[in-house]
């Protein structure tokens, strides 16, 4: 897999994943799929990577850069420019298995001081030359590709290091390259942890998760990573920001809120000052219940998260096609549970899982636990015990994994979240589903995974048949026609996705013409020559 376009697209640690038997039945069942189809191995990537289109970075600048930051660090062979070239958003995963890198940047620069990203910025600004900061290259709405070549700075290399940490105020300083497991592997040793686990935790930084103002799947307890960020340092074109440690401030606006969220389109983000808390991994309770219905089920989310008795960590809650698709996976039909369930009234086109963890102190984790269960039994509820949380947190990472294999079988693959208010959940989830099942051959599960007290995210995955040659042009119409049912509903374009370019084109719907204007002037003073990610992103000139 050496130097292909496969060793780009594919996820995480590059492993080839096998399909499990209850998926192959489910899509042969779905998609009246043969044995034959599951060998198709569609737009495999295999191809030795090999751009068309030359650096264009003219050398005298490229001396300059090499000056700066060594030239062990300013690469401009055909990989290094593919592989940051585009990041994980369905359409960018075809595009890298047809071996079609259309706008790589001209360098990859990868800076070893928080100085040499300044000179360097200068240097663009002056140039007039594009650069986009990039982590772990794991977007998913097009926040990192390169529409203008230029730079892609990457942080990863060396500016991955924890600056220092504070028991006391409980405080961690990191710089922005450092990936979760070495964040949370240090926090851990040291007694406390992060909190925010987002899918991607393994391979996604701690500057890509504020830059795209990410959510990770125990944020219902310890929030979203906008509730975690007490101070940044952002280096602009303009000149260096750096927001002050303070529990909390009434310094006219809040700084850190005009960059979290800014998908490099402000400056590059060098320093990040997180929230920690106490790790107690033997404290955690944990519980999971069936309900009868997906809409019950959200009636007790919701009064547990108002019951005032503090909130759950982990809170996930399956719709029903969801619940019988993990439930065939996994071999449960017709096993003595199924059977049994069945009995007492939980029918399998209706039925719906929840997991639950506390965490922290003991005895807060047992009172919530209790009340928790409670709730849920006055739901019509049954309290299917700890075990299979256990069971999913074993894996929780591993379901990412299934993309490659499947699009291998020609299958599209892809994810949408959003939030929406409580008043709005079961219209908004019900006109997503009916949109994305009035494709044929379409198979739609959804989740809840992200609670408050005021609403939830919905998140829809969906597997469909690839339509052969036109594969991209498909899937982009089915995807706007999407974003459009999610906005037409009063969900949000993103709950914790971000932006990107993939939905751009709805911000200024979205936002209303004089906060787009906003938006537009803070990027215009920071940022006057239009350096920083352009092309698109946020929706910003
Ligand atoms: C399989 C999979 C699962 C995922 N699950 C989740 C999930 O559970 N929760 C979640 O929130 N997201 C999830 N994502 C999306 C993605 O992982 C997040 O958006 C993540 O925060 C991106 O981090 P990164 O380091 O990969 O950033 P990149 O993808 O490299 O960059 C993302 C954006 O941030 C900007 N950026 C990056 N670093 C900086 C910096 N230092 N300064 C300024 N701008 C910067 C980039 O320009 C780009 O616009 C998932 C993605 C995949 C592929």
């Amino acid at each position: 897999m050496e130097k292909t376009y496969r060793s780009i697209f594919k996820w995480g640690d590059k492993r080839e994943q096998k399909l499990e038997k209850g998926i192959v039945d489910l899509i042969k069942e779905k998609f009246q799929y043969t044995d034959a189809d599951f060998g198709k191995k569609v737009y495999y990537g295999n191809q030795q990577v090999h751009l068309h289109q030359k650096p264009r970075i003219p050398e005298r600048i490229c001396q300059k850069l090499s000056a700066i930051s060594g030239s062990e660090n300013v690469l401009n062979d055909d990989y290094s420019r593919a592989s940051h070239a585009l990041g994980k958003f369905y359409a960018d995963l075809l595009y890298l298995r047809k071996g079609e890198v259309l706008a790589p940047p001209d360098l990859v620069v990868m800076p070893r001081t928080e100085d040499e990203i300044r000179q360097i910025l200068a240097l663009c600004q002056q140039e007039n030359i594009a650069l986009t900061p990039v982590g772990g290259l794991s977007s998913v709405t097009r926040g990192v590709e390169t529409p203008r070549g230029g730079i892609s700075l990457d942080l990863t290399r060396h500016l991955n290091k924890i600056v220092d940490m504070n028991t006391l105020n409980a405080t961690v300083r990191v710089q922005p390259g450092i990936y979760g497991p070495a964040l949370e592997k240090y926090l851990n040793e040291r007694g406390y942890t992060c909190g925010h686990f987002p899918q991607s935790f393994e391979y996604s930084t701690v500057g890509g998760w504020v830059a795209a103002r990410g959510a990770g799947q125990a944020s219902t307890g310890y929030g979203k990573i906008e509730d975690l960020v007490l101070a940044l340092s952002v280096i602009t074109p303009t000149g260096t920001i750096d927001s002050k440690v303070f529990p909390a401030s009434a310094e006219a606006w809040d700084l850190n809120k005009i960059f979290i969220g800014s998908e490099g389109t402000l400056g590059v983000i060098t320093g990040i000052t997180l929230k920690i808390r106490k790790y107690r991994p033997r404290n955690t309770a944990y519980a999971s219940f069936i309900f009868k219905g997906f809409e019950s089920a959200t009636q007790a989310m919701r009064e547990i998260m108002q019951a005032g008795t503090g909130f759950p960590h982990i809170f996930r809650l399956s719709d029903p096609v969801e619940t019988s698709t993990a439930f065939k996976m996994k071999g449960f039909d017709n096993s003595f549970s199924d059977r049994f369930l069945k009995m007492k009234g939980y029918r399998p086109d209706e039925r719906c899982l929840m997991f639950v963890s506390m965490e922290g102190d003991r005895d807060f984790a047992r009172l919530l636990k209790r009340k928790i269960k409670k709730i849920a039994a006055k739901y019509g509820s049954f309290y299917t015990g700890s075990k299979p949380v256990r069971a999913w947190l074993e894996q929780r990472y591993e379901s990412a994994y299934l993309r490659d294999p499947l699009m291998d079988a020609g299958i599209m693959t892809d994810t949408v979240e959003t939030a929406v208010t409580w008043d709005k959940l079961i219209p908004l989830w019900t006109s997503v589903r009916n949109y994305l099942e009035s494709r044929e051959k379409t198979h739609v599960m959804a989740h809840i995974s992200h609670v408050y007290e005021n609403g939830a995210n919905l998140y829809f995955t969906f597997l469909s048949p690839m339509k052969p040659g036109n594969e991209i042009e498909d899937y982009l119409q089915y995807h706007r026609g999407l974003i459009d049912v999610i906005q037409a509903n009063g969900g949000s374009l993103s709950h914790h996705h971000g932006i990107g370019r993939a939905l751009a084109p709805w911000m200024k719907q979205e936002m209303g013409k004089t906060a787009m204007g906003l938006l537009q002037a803070i990027k215009d003073h920071l940022d006057p020559k239009g350096i920083m990610n352009p092309g698109n992103t946020l929706g910003l000139r």
